[in-house]
Formats: C-alpha cells, structure tokens, sequence
C-alpha cells in the first residue's frame, strides 16, 4: 500500500510554490479528521468551538467509538487493519471530495508524517492542517534533517553524519567518539532500530540488529553511529510557525520517563532548566524550524545531559501526544492555532507574548500490563469512571464497555492535571489516578502513580533511565498507603526546595541514581 510506511517516502515535491500558497487565506468550513481514538475527539472540539463542521472517518472496529458520535458526519473506511483503513489516503481524499470538506487534520500517527499523503491533499485542492510536504520530507529522516540545521550552529551529539556504509570507518569513528555509542535507524521513529553498543566486540552483531529492525520497520536500513549520552533527559520544544515566516517557541516538556524509548509520563515546565537555558533551547527550536520553513505545530527533541548540555534529536512534524501540558501551561489551544495557520493568519501572538503559568502533567493511559513488561492487554472496559474537578483534564477516545480493539497504539487516555506549581501538579495527578476507574484491561496508571509518587520523580533528578533503575514489577504491590504518600511526599518537597539531590532511591536495583541537580526556576 502506498500509506503504509508513516515516513520517509522516497518522493520529494517541489510542485508548490510556497510564495504563491504564502499570503492566500481561506476560511476552513469543514474539517475530515484522518485519526481515531482520543486525538480524533480532542481536534473535533476546538473545530465545533470555531464554528466548523466535522467529519469522522472510522474502521469496522470503531464504529461506536465517541469520535464517530461526536462528529457531525462520519463515514466508514474500511476494516479494522490500519492499512485497510485509517491509512487510505486516496479514499480519505475522496470522501473530503463528496462531503465538501475543506481541511484534513491528520492527528497523530497514520497519516501525519506522510510528506506524499500531505502533497495529494494539497494537489487534490483541500488544506492539510499540517506543515509542506517539503518540510515533513526533510524533517521525517534523521540523517537529512541533521544536515538541513547544519547552518544553525545547532548542537548536535557527536556522531557519523551520513549513514554507516563502511564498517571498520564506523568502528573508527565509534572508537574516536567513545564508547557506549548508540546504532540509529535515520528513517527511525516510536524508539524502533535503536541499538546501544557498549564496546567494539559488540559493533558487528548490534549493527545487523540496527540495520535488520530498520529494514523490517521502515524498509530502509540506513542507519548511523551517535555517542550514547549515559544518563541523559529527554527535553523537547514546542514550536508554532505560520506561513508568512513567523515562528515562536512555547517552553519545553520533560519526557524523560520512558519504556522501550517511548514516553509515558510528560510534563512542563521542566523541573531542572535555568531560565537562561530555557531560552537558549528555544532558539535553537526556533532555527530548527525555520532551516526548513516550518509552519503549524510542531515539536524540536533533544537530549539533555548532566551538565544541561543540550544536542538536537530529531524534530516531529505534527501535534505531539503531550501537547495538552503546553497547553494547560502557556494557555494556546495549539489545535485553534494550526486551524488559524492552515487558513493563512499570521500568529496572534509574539514570543515576548509567552509566559508560562503554573505547572502540567501528562500520564499516558496504555492499555499495557506493567507487571508484565509493559505488554499489550485487550479487553473490555466494563468499569471507566474518570476522575474529575479543578485542575484535571481527561482526553480520551472510549466509553464503558467498550473493547479495546488490537489493531491500534495501546494508549487509550491521556490523563493530565494542573497546579499552580510542580508538587500541586502532581498531588492532583495522584489523586486523579486514585478516582480513575478502570475494569478489564490493565493499565499503566498504576505504574504512573509509582513514578508520581518516587523520590527521584518528586525532586527532578531522574532521567531517561528512570525504569531500569527504579522500576520492578513487585513494587506496585507495595505501593504506600495515603498516609505514608503524604510522608513521602513531604520529604521529596522539603528535599527539593533545599535544591539537595536525592541519594539512592530505596527501591532503586541498580549502581549509579541519576545526578540531576535540581533547579528551582522562577517561572512568570
Ligand atoms: P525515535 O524517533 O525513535 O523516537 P529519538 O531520536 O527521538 O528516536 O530518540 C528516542 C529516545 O531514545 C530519546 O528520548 C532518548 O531517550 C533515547 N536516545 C536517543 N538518542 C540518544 C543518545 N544519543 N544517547 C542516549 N539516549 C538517546
């Protein structure tokens, strides 16, 4: 199928003329979200809250699902394999032909990154609530987008910078950079084709591992060398542009806490950046994006190490899952303002316009069984009561006694509160996870709560290695009881405003705790 690969395709378009579609403007009546699930119901909201029409597309699988209710028309594509229906792209265009659709919102996912999808929209006369084919293209490659900031003076972790064709080169480079160094896919994405090589007796059948999950994955096995940063966070950026040139950054999210490379639990500001970082990551965000005439949302990754030494990652050409935190944090609805974006309005707002208020955290509900290293559980929810009240926000896509079908991502819900600072932030979320029920399938809400409730969490020293330091299964057995939460609680604070670092976590089964130092930033 032509939309089954959700990067790197191998077309590159240079049919638009970005000056002609610059200034045009048009009035957005009718929006097809091409997604499911709870990214489909949140796009649908902001539209109904502009005045906008919307159109569902659903699988044999979906058919009862709130997003098909909630839209004013919606239309079946297709049995429940992804490939068979939420990747259709020449349907999806299709239908927004029957039904008069001007704007397809593609979400996350399936056909969001897809630069070919993204040009037969724009081709076929509607609007894609995205940025160019141009810029999804160059961005979607890990390799190619690494060269496309290389005027920036963006920092970057030391590495190959073209793919990995000769072996003994690569293995002189690794050795020049040191060991441990990280084998990466350049079509890579969701953590796929990643492998660490801690020393050279290793390079050989890591490589072959890299290059075989690349290819099974992306089907392109260019894969490069990059240093291992050993006990890095993981701190991205979200940026808005428009299309008269314009962009802006909106403060970072910490997404450091994360299974197999994937985040689970987010949240903004960051616990540990100075303000005069925090700026400068900004404006490095910013000149990523404008090295490839980024215009609607879009999200600058970078790893962070010890020392706050920042290096560019990659860049994500569409609404992130956790865009919810930024949100609740600077007070843009970033979906209003990719629909304003895509009809041609230059930004409402400036930089100096931004301020960040208060403090968000996002859990990702998976249906995934933490006691069972994270695998996917099906099911049917014969209990879903969600939490309410001040400063809880559920987005979700489902309702009780629904199954939860396989043939989709594993996340459900996302479940995201918010607190004038950090320790209210994540007293709600902890109270949020108590009220959230949830009956037939296992989630990671209970193993969110152990992250939530963790001394390293709690005082920001911790990084991306947060699970295989602190995690076992048999904890969440033990999780304290309310009283002994508070108690901990309490400590984590104190210990935090007193800026010490945490020593070993009680629970920790491994060497070395992360050294963060904690900062407390002012953060008006
Ligand atoms: P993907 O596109 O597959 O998500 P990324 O490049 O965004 O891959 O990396 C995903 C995660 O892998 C990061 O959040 C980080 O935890 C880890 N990672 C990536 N590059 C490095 C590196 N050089 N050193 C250490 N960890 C890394």
């Amino acid at each position: 199928m032509l939309y089954q690969g959700q990067r790197r395709p191998s077309l590159f378009f240079a049919k638009q003329n970005p000056t002609e579609t610059k200034k045009r403007m048009k009035k957005i009546e009718k929006i097809l979200v091409a997604n499911r699930g709870e990214i489909a119901l949140r796009v649908m909201r902001t539209a109904k809250e502009m005045g906008i029409q919307t159109v569902a597309i659903y699988s044999e699988a979906d058919r009862l699902a709130p997003h098909v209710k909630f839209a004013d028309q919606a239309v079946c594509v297709g049995p429940p394999p992804s490939n068979q229906s939420y990747l259709l792209g020449d349907k999806i265009i299709q239908i927004c032909k029957e039904l008069n659709v001007d704007a397809i919102h593609p979400g996350y996912g399936f056909l969001s990154e897809n630069a070919a999808f993204c040009q037969k929209v724009t081709d076929a006369g509607l609007i894609f609530i995205g940025p160019s084919p141009e810029s999804i293209e160059v961005m979607g490659d890990k390799l190619s987008s690494k060269h496309a900031v290389a005027r920036y003076n963006i920092p970057m972790v030391p590495g190959t910078p073209d793919a990995v064709t000769d072996r003994e080169e690569a293995k002189r480079k690794s050795k020049e950079i040191g060991y441990p160094v990280l084998i990466k896919a350049s079509a890579g994405g969701g953590g796929k084709g990643m492998r660490v090589v801690e020393k050279e007796e290793e390079f050989d059948e890591q490589m072959d591992r890299a290059v075989s999950e690349a290819i099974a994955s992306f089907g392109n096995g260019a894969v490069f060398v990059e240093k291992y940063i050993t006990s890095p966070k993981h701190i991205e950026i979200q940026v808005l542009g428009d299309k008269h040139g314009n962009i802006v950054h909106l403060f970072e999210r910490e997404c450091s806490v994360q299974r197999r490379h994937q985040k689970v639990v987010e949240e903004a500001p960051s616990a540990v950046l100075t303000p005069a970082i925090r700026e400068a990551m900004g404006k490095c965000a910013v000149d990523v994006a404008r090295a490839c005439n980024y215009y609607g949302a879009g999200t600058v990754e970078f790893i962070v190490d010890e020392d706050l030494n920042f290096y560019f990652l990659e860049m994500n050409t569409r609404l992130q899952v956790e865009h919810p935190v930024t949100e609740l944090i600077t007070g843009v609805d970033l979906v209003k303002e990719m629909i304003l974006v895509a009809e041609g309005h230059p930004l409402s707002f400036k930089q100096e316009d931004l301020q960040i208020q208060g403090h968000a955290v996002e859990c990702r509900v998976c249906a995934e069984d933490p006691k069972n290293n994270f695998l996917p559980d099906v099911g049917t929810l014969h209990t879903y009561v969600r939490p309410q009240g001040n400063g809880v926000r559920v987005d979700d896509g489902m309702e009780e006694g629904m199954a939860i079908p396989i043939y989709y991502d594993p996340m459900i819900a996302k479940l995201i509160t918010y607190g004038k600072d950090r320790s209210e932030a994540i007293d709600k979320m902890v109270r949020a996870i108590d009220e959230y029920k949830i009956v037939g399938i296992q989630t990671t809400l209970p193993f969110c709560k152990f992250v939530l409730r963790h001394e390293a969490f709690v005082s920001g020293n911790f990084d991306t290695r947060f699970i295989s330091l602190y995690y076992k299964p048999e904890v969440l057995d033990t999780l304290p009881q309310a009283e002994e939460e508070m108690l901990a609680a309490a400590l984590a604070s104190h210990l935090l405003v007193n800026h010490k670092p945490v020593s070993q976590a009680s629970t920790s089964n491994a060497g070395n705790p992360s050294r963060w130092k904690t900062q407390r930033t002012a953060l008006r």
